[in-house]
């Protein structure tokens, strides 16, 4: 994008599978800015309960978890083929995208130390601003000064629709109807916990793209910025 942008924080978040990653990765694609992805952080942590076994059904054995957090390294990576999830030296981005990694996660970011330990580590990757970042709190708790603020939504099924390719891209081939009960878990869960529940910040702008392809999100996005940013 031939625009000039300060030094800014931008918060997307919104609800499971509306196309977040894939519309923040653009945004910083073309600013040139750090793409930060929260979620696959609560994912990594996921994983590592899952590998583990400290857990049983929903229920999080944070004895063994909350010491691990202390020396667990997760963090991104880019070689030419996009960002991808590491634990330690370990690439994790295909495990922390499978479905038991999805049907896990939102029981474990609804705990008090996984949050800390991922807003941790988000403030330190992000020191240098020039960042866009999405998840479910972004904008309310990790950057409540963020200075743009989008918050997106969309109809259930085409998330569902849109989840599936991604999984069938990726070899997994789940039922919609699972997926569909994944998403209304996740975002009931993650909109009724306790601490930093999903919900939009006041100063958030919606953007529902039910019906919008990635191009047109960017074209909403200039002119927006423009407003914003006069420039
Ligand atoms: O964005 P993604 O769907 O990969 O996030 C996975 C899960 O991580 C969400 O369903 C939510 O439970 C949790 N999450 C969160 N806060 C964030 C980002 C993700 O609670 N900022």
């Amino acid at each position: 994008m031939d625009l000039e942008i300060p030094d800014i924080i931008i918060a997307i978040d919104g609800y499971s599978s509306t196309g977040k990653s894939s519309f923040a990765k653009r945004i910083a694609h073309s600013l040139g800015f750090l793409y930060l992805d929260s979620g696959a952080l609560y994912r990594g942590v996921t994983l590592l309960v899952l590998e583990n076994g400290w857990h049983g059904g929903d229920r999080i054995d944070t004895e063994k978890l909350e010491p691990a957090l202390s020396g667990l390294d997760l963090h991104f990576e880019d070689h030419g083929k996009g960002t991808r999830t590491y634990m330690g030296e370990r690439c994790i981005e295909r495990q922390i995208r499978s479905m038991r990694v999805s049907a896990l996660v939102s029981p474990v970011a609804a705990l008090a130390c996984v949050r800390h330990y991922v807003d941790q580590r988000l403030h330190e990757l992000a020191r240098d601003g020039r960042v866009v970042m999405d998840g479910r709190d972004i904008g309310t708790t990790v950057f409540p000064d963020a200075q743009l603020k989008i918050f997106m939504v969309a109809d259930p099924l085409v998330r569902a629709r849109r989840r599936m390719d991604e999984l069938a891209e990726k070899g997994e081939t789940v039922q919609l109807e699972e997926i569909l009960e994944n998403l209304r878990k996740r975002d009931y869960i993650d909109s009724h916990r306790e601490i930093s529940p999903l919900r939009k910040a006041d100063d958030a702008i919606v953007l529902d793209n039910t019906d919008m392809t990635l191009d047109q999100q960017m074209d909403w996005l200039r002119e927006l910025l423009v407003k914003r940013f006069g420039k």
